[in-house]
């Protein structure tokens, strides 16, 4: 298949393959376990899961946990959970870098005899003079030149931890002329007395990644090794190291245009700054965008591909709107979810002339786009609740929802006029009263007369009373991510707390990730940390307007 809308990844592996490169396809996502994922890292996920899926190959789940001070067994947890979720089946290969730390170490002993590595003593400033710059080349270090039996003994002795963190470094032995500055002779190998939460004190010396990464991608038989653009200049080094240390069928690296979001915040110092301050609750906060936040707002795998999907792969950096997410997430919802009647800023509507004490259950269609979802049984009696915004006192002009006077459509039910209606001390409106024509039953007039708005009810009697979220986005969008000093922008309404939404009774029974559209207010998903059996708190995932168009 060579369609021009295969993108430029597709079009390599194609290529790979029918030059007998290789004769199958296997990748792998590498995170470091250093933070929650987050929706960039989505496209990563279903990059590498896409290619393997889509020709056949395998997919490797990998932590890259070459550096313990930072790795967590919570982000671990979460990320699998992620993967997991977001559909990229790994099977039963999930793999840790530090599984291969005797081979990393065997490989560097093989440079060393090689001459193509050397135990430097520069300390981290000199080295950052003797690198040279951009337009200078840069300095030989006064080690380069040792015997390979003096670094062999050095080596080892680093090993067994007879140098202090930082003293010395294992050097790749390469070009310190070298125009890229990655190849002037890299540091492969540094010293660090740390605990490894999988290797524990084994270790006192850690590969840099640059040395890393290749060696795991060759060990674990990957084909293509698909990161991202800032490590295109390093790709030279990729290469250095798989030829040097002598894998047979290496890897190939292969970069791709990072995923970035207009005015979202996606840095990890941030996210742990907003968490840390209790500014946000936890990395799963429904505000946010990590994985774990889109999951518990009530984003799904589906529209996450979506999405990622819209957005192409590429090799040029562009950034994609938020409203774009939504309008997935409205696609993906749309026709699987029910429509259901729940009233966030509940007022009374009383029918004066239906009897006292009656429940009748009117049979509603589940989604009236979906007519395979059924229909369900929805209780209607004299007391109901409305939004407050369905009625005004004194209406302006093409106001045609509840006035004095006016006639309106109960969805589903029946017509009603406004007849009169109930103030407490302070202005506010308590009650609205109505009479309904009992001729109307389902929402039609028999006799043919039209009303002009149509407002949606739960009876009062039967209504759960719920705890629903509103959100907008954490950021101020006015003025951009990050003011002057660098701190983030916030929006200070960008959680809003309904305590008494009115719901329809069903939706008392719902539970944690069950999503509907609520008529009229959009779509909603139950929260997984904060309901309770028999009392779901409801995340407004998205409303039902678009500001995107596609
Ligand atoms: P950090 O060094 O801060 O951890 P990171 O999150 O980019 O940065 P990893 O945890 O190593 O680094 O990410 C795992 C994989 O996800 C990498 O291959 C990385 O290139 C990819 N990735 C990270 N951010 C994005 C993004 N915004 N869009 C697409 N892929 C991304
Ligand atoms: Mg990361
Ligand atoms: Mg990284």
């Amino acid at each position: 298949d060579n369609t021009p809308s295969r993108h430029f990844i597709e079009q390599a592996i194609d290529k790979d393959l029918a030059e007998g490169v290789y004769d199958h396809v296997h990748t792998r996502f590498p995170p470091e376990p250093n933070g929650f994922l987050h929706i960039g890292h989505a496209k990563s996920i279903l990059l590498n899961y896409g290619m393997a899926k889509e020709y056949g190959g395998k997919f490797n789940m990998r932590f890259d946990d070459t550096n313990p001070t930072k790795e967590k067994a919570e982000f671990m947890d979460s990320i699998i959970a992620d993967v997991k979720w977001l559909g990229a089946d790994y099977e039963d290969r999930l793999f840790h870098a530090s599984d291969y730390f005797d081979e990393m170490y065997e490989d560097a002993v093989k440079l060393i005899k090689k001459g193509k590595a050397y135990v430097s003593e520069l300390t981290a400033d000199e080295m950052r003079e003797y690198r040279g710059t951009l337009t200078e080349p840069g300095k030989e270090d006064p080690n380069r030149n040792r015997s390979v039996e003096e670094n062999l003994k050095l080596f080892e002795d680093m090993k067994n931890g007879k140098f202090e963190d930082g003293s010395v470094t294992l050097r790749a032995k390469i070009d310190m002329a070298s125009p890229n500055i990655n190849m002037r002779d890299p540091i492969i190998y540094r010293v660090a007395h740390m605990t490894h939460a999988r290797t524990g004190d084994k270790w006192c010396i850690y590969p840099m990644y640059d040395f890393a990464h290749p060696i795991e991608d060759a060990i674990e038989g990957i084909t293509h090794s698909l990161c991202t653009l800032e490590f295109e200049d390093h790709r030279p080094l990729y290469d250095w190291v798989k030829t040097e240390c002598e894998y047979k069928n290496p890897p190939r690296q292969i970069e791709f245009a990072k995923l970035y979001l207009n005015n979202v915040v996606t840095g990890k110092r941030y996210i742990k700054r907003l968490v840390e301050e209790g500014i946000v609750d936890g990395w799963d906060d429904p505000r946010l965008v990590t994985i774990a936040s889109l999951r518990r707002r009530g984003f799904t795998p589906e529209s996450i591909k979506m999405f990622v999907d819209m957005c192409g792969i590429s090799k040029a950096n562009s950034t994609a709107e938020y409203a774009m997410l939504e309008y997935c997430i409205r696609e993906d919802l749309k026709l699987k979810a029910k429509r259901m009647l729940a009233i966030l800023d509940p007022v009374k509507l009383i029918i004066d002339n239906y009897p006292e004490g009656q429940t009748e259950y009117l049979e509603i269609e589940n989604n009236k786009e979906v007519p395979e979802m059924g229909t369900r049984k929805v209780p209607f009696g004299r007391e109901l609740f409305i939004e407050r915004e369905d009625f005004m006192e004194e209406p302006p002009k093409k106001y045609f929802r509840l006035f004095p006077g006016n006639e309106v459509r109960l969805m589903n039910a029946y017509f009603v006029t406004c007849t009169s209606f109930v103030k407490d001390e302070n202005g506010l409106i308590t009650e609205i009263h109505c009479t309904y024509d009992p001729e109307t039953k389902g929402g039609d007039s028999a006799d043919g007369r039209k009303v002009k708005g149509t407002i949606h009810w739960v009876a009062a009697k039967d209504a759960v009373t719920a705890e629903v979220r509103l959100y907008e986005n954490i950021i101020d969008e006015e003025k951009g991510v990050y003011n002057e000093d660098g701190s983030l922008n916030l929006n200070p309404n960008s959680i809003k707390v309904i305590k008494d939404a009115k719901l329809e009774p069903e939706l008392g029974n719902a539970v944690a990730y069950d999503k509907f559209q609520f008529v009229r207010n959009g779509f909603f998903s139950v929260d997984s940390k904060d309901s309770k059996p028999g009392a779901p708190v409801f995340n407004r995932i998205v409303s039902l307007k678009s500001s995107f168009v596609l």
